[in-house]
């Protein structure tokens, strides 16, 4: 990965299950172990019951 991908990356927030942007609905954050992610609202009920 080059340092131009890792700048883009860090500014495109999506969801790290679906993939979804901020653009396409709203994300929010968590964390599982020491990552710092993003899950949009469809994904979070999957999420939550243990998906
Ligand atoms: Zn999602």
């Amino acid at each position: 990965m080059t340092a131009k991908d890792e700048r883009a990356e860090k500014k495109e927030i999506t969801c790290f299950i679906c993939h979804k942007t901020e653009h396409e609905g709203v994300l929010l954050s968590c964390r599982k172990g020491r990552q710092d992610l993003w899950v949009c609202t469809r994904c979070l009920p999957m999420l939550i019951h243990g998906g």
